[in-house]
């Protein structure tokens, strides 16, 4: 079944070499540069052509039971993946490649850039149609925003992820990582930046957020709403390809490392040291979590003045609820409000801002930009 899949190694760039190797102990091991191998005398010529860039997650995940849907670990690499949809194969030529096999928790720069560098090469080749990332749902929306600001390209770039490991009963895996395959392949999915597949819905990268811990139908923008949705395995788009105003674009192609920029989360009783120990340990950028729609307490306020006063270190404040905007309005004169990006895609934003050298005034604008 799976004789028309090629699959390349990431470490060795060989071809097949993936069924052989266990999963890479060290993000550091990742070679950037390796592409897929595309072998086209061995695949169908009359069908797409998609490369798999797995990840990890619950997706590649197994449990003891099939009742087990939770404290399962992640250890199925690509190939086990199309192995459990071998449908996949009769509507796209597959070709696949192990980033990485890791909780998305642990995803780094190393992997985002891993991703970025060979995506970017990938659907450079006229014979790519489109890829697919599969990734653990926990912190899959911040690998979709990033991927989608730095890749450059019309084709479609898909992140897909489950709630349920492999071996539970009603797996979310097998079915979403076909629709996403379906989309990756589809010319209707083109021009619409990086999208999120889950639960039968299409969603912007740009806007999707994780919404539940546990249940299926996570990945939504409560605000901005889904892009479109699966029927038969079919994908509706409710809109023509749309933009979303002033997205930047970055480039990270001759990037080895990405800036530390740091999230801090406010509540009642904050502790403004943080603000000072973040710039300390290295931090290029603060982004604060604030409440409402950006509040920060006069102590910390107090110690970030400072801060910014003495290092000029960027300081950009977002909401903790889930939706809303933050308005210039509520935020001092020396920060930026993050409008209507979380906390956890404004970090993105800023980290990418920051690693291309943006003065304070130029990230401004770019936060500035999303909401004119
Ligand atoms: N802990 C998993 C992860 O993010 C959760 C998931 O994939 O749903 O890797």
């Amino acid at each position: 079944m799976f004789s028309k899949t090629i699959l390349s190694s990431a470490l060795l760039a060989l071809p097949f070499s993936i069924l052989a190797l266990p999963a890479p102990a060290s993000p550091a091991l990742f070679r950037r540069d390796a592409g897929p191998v595309l072998e086209q005398d061995s695949v169908n010529a009359s069908l797409p052509n998609v490369t798999i860039y797995a990840t990890g997650g619950t997706i590649a995940s197994k449990g003891e039971t099939s009742g087990q849907t939770v404290g399962y670990s992640v250890g199925l690499g690509v190939k086990d993946l199309v192995d459990a949809v071998p449908e996949i194969l009769n509507i796209s030529n597959i070709y696949g490649l192990q980033v990485a096999n890791v909780g998305s928790q642990e995803v780094d720069y190393n992997i985002l850039l891993a991703l970025a560098h060979n995506i970017t090469k990938d659907l450079a080749k006229e014979e790519t149609t489109g890829v697919v990332v599969t990734h653990g749902t926990d912190n899959l929306e911040e690998t979709a925003f990033f991927l989608d600001l730095v890749i450059n390209s019309t084709k479609p770039v898909v992140v897909v992820g489950s709630m349920r490991p492999a071996t539970a009963l009603s797996a979310d895996g097998p079915l979403n990582l076909y629709q996403a395959v379906t989309l990756a392949a589809s010319e209707k999915a083109k021009n619409r930046g990086a999208m999120i597949v889950l639960n039968d819905r299409i969603g912007a990268a740009f806007y999707a957020t994780k919404n539940s811990a546990n249940s299926l139908d996570t990945f939504y923008a409560t605000e901005q709403g889904q892009l479109g949705f699966f029927i038969n395995q079919v994908p509706y788009f409710y809109y023509t390809p749309a933009a979303v105003p002033g997205k930047p674009h970055f480039s990270v192609g001759a990037n080895t490392s990405l800036p530390q920029v740091d999230i801090i989360y406010t509540h009642e009783d904050n502790n403004p040291a943080l603000v000072k120990a973040s710039i300390e340990s290295g931090s290029k950028g603060i982004v604060f979590a604030g409440s409402g729609a950006g509040s920060v307490d006069d102590a910390m306020l107090a110690v970030a003045e400072k801060q910014f006063n003495s290092t000029h270190t960027p300081m950009v404040v977002s909401h903790r609820t889930v939706d809303g905007f933050v308005p210039v309005e509520d935020v001092q004169d020396y920060m930026i409000p993050s409008g209507f990006l979380n906390p956890q895609k404004a970090r993105v934003l800023l980290q990418l801002a920051v690693n291309a050298g943006y003065s304070n005034e130029k990230v401004r604008e770019v936060f500035d930009a999303l909401h004119p």
